[in-house]
């Protein structure tokens, strides 16, 4: 069998449309690749120093050497810079196959950054994280995982786990010379154990905020001014407005960054009891809207007050809701919520920080677990959890490393350490190619 981990491989790792594309050559024999793509290739390479020089396939650009261990992957690498062409970066690629690299598969890059020990898989999920963020919590939850910070957390808690571990064998192999397990100490420490992963598992929700972002409903009666505030927050004109009560039937959305983080906002047909065909499947669906969403912002006309009607779809509304005031420029009494007007845009950064204060994430140094991690931790937990009730039971002491050795390789998984090969390449496999 070819082992594919031996070959030198390559992959644009930049996107398509750019005016500068970047292309990796990475493995044992990528200086040579670089030697035949690369007409100035130096005799004395000198890693981490760029040359400038022209290509066989046709091209102008640079190439930036990496020795082995020192390099993204670990392994040897030559980063070339050519223009951005399709046809420039596939030229090169082509030439760098036929010097004897092959196509990188996707996420092989950092696959290799973790095999070779660069990189746990918590790492690697933070340099994805960081390619795809679209939102600074994003970007901050990126750096965190890139930084080691959850493994580190995860880490510790895999320690303790192993150290309740090794005192149950020792008890089981040597009790002559350690005595008698005793179960008391042990449970307080897998007490504190199993605190230490529900810890973890609460950061699930905030997680979610932070790399999905919240979706944001707008509700209210008609000709409340809606798509005016929903085009208003937006800045764009994306939702039909009109006079006519009734007139705006689909839910739209759209995505907007507030306060570091990504704000999905739907606008919602008219939520009113109505005989129009076409209009109540609109009412159907923006009571599923604001049934789903993170946060409900309830819309009302502030110069015609807050009615009964308004009272009673407000009370109705299941999820965290917000009570809007909006043609605050208009004369009005006063009412409930934030004074806004879509108009005059007036009050509205009011209204996103009381959004985001709402629904968002506390800004901070805190790693997240991702969705990958959270049956991990909770097989982690439940280990812990029926150690603690074996260890109640007249029943012996070996019975508790069972799920000790479970709930150790379950918060391996997370990080890498007991993760089998399967695992292992899945997790890549959802990479992109280049990455
Ligand atoms: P929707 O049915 O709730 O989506 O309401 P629209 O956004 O279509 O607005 C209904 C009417 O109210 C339109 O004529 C808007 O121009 C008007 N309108 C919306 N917001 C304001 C506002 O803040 N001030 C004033 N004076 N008029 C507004």
């Amino acid at each position: 069998m070819v082992d594919r981990l031996a070959q030198t491989i390559v992959a644009p790792i930049t996107a398509v449309g750019g005016s500068v594309a970047m292309v990796r050559v990475s493995g044992p024999m990528a200086y040579s690749v670089a030697k035949a793509v690369f007409a100035n290739w130096p005799d004395k390479v000198e890693p981490r120093r760029a040359v400038y020089g022209t290509f066989v396939h046709g091209d102008d650009g640079l190439a930036l050497p990496f020795a082995s261990g020192a390099s993204y992957t670990g392994d040897e690498t030559v980063e070339f810079s050519v223009h951005g062409s399709a046809a420039s970066v596939a030229g090169l690629v082509e030439a760098c196959c036929q010097a004897g690299a092959r196509p990188a598969g996707p996420g092989e890059f950092t696959m290799r950054a973790f095999l070779s020990g660069r990189m746990d898989l918590t790492q690697a999920e933070g340099v994805r994280t960081l390619v795809e963020a679209q939102s600074d919590a994003a970007l901050r939850q990126g750096r965190l995982l890139r930084e080691g910070r959850l493994s580190a957390m995860v880490a510790a808690v895999r320690e303790a786990v192993l150290g309740a571990l090794a005192t149950v064998e020792a008890s089981t192999d040597f009790s002559e010379e350690v005595g008698d397990l005793d179960r008391d100490v042990l449970d307080r420490r897998l007490a504190d154990i199993v605190g230490e992963t529900d810890r973890l598992l609460g950061t699930a929700a905030a997680s979610r905020v932070a790399h999905v972002g919240v979706t944001v409903a707008v509700v209210g009666k008609p000709n409340a001014g809606k798509s005016s505030l929903f085009n208003a927050l937006l800045n764009a004109d994306r939702a039909i407005v009109t006079d006519v009560p009734g007139t705006t039937r689909d839910a739209l959305h759209e995505t907007i960054q507030a306060g570091g983080m990504l704000m999905r906002l739907v606008d919602t047909a008219g939520l009113r009891e109505t005989s129009d065909t076409v209009e109540s499947v609109g009412v159907g669906r923006s009571r599923d809207a604001a049934s789903e969403a993170d946060l409900v912002l309830y819309v009302y006309d502030a110069s015609a007050g807050f009615d009964e009607v308004d009272e009673a779809e407000f009370e109705v509304i299941s999820r965290p809701k917000l009570a809007v005031a909006n043609k605050a420029d208009l004369p009005h009494r006063d009412g409930p919520g934030t004074k806004v007007s879509a108009v005059t845009r007036s009050g509205l950064d009011e209204l996103l920080s009381r959004v985001v204060g709402s629904v968002g994430v506390a800004v901070g140094e805190v790693p997240f677990v991702l969705p990958r991690h959270v049956p991990l931790l909770q097989r982690a937990r439940e280990a812990l959890v029926d150690v603690r009730q074996t260890l109640g039971q007249p029943v012996p002491d070996d019975l508790a490393a069972v799920g000790l050795r479970a709930a150790a390789r379950a918060l391996g998984e997370i990080t890498g350490e007991t993760a089998t090969p399967d695992v292992v390449e899945r997790i890549f496999h959802d990479f992109c190619i280049g990455k």
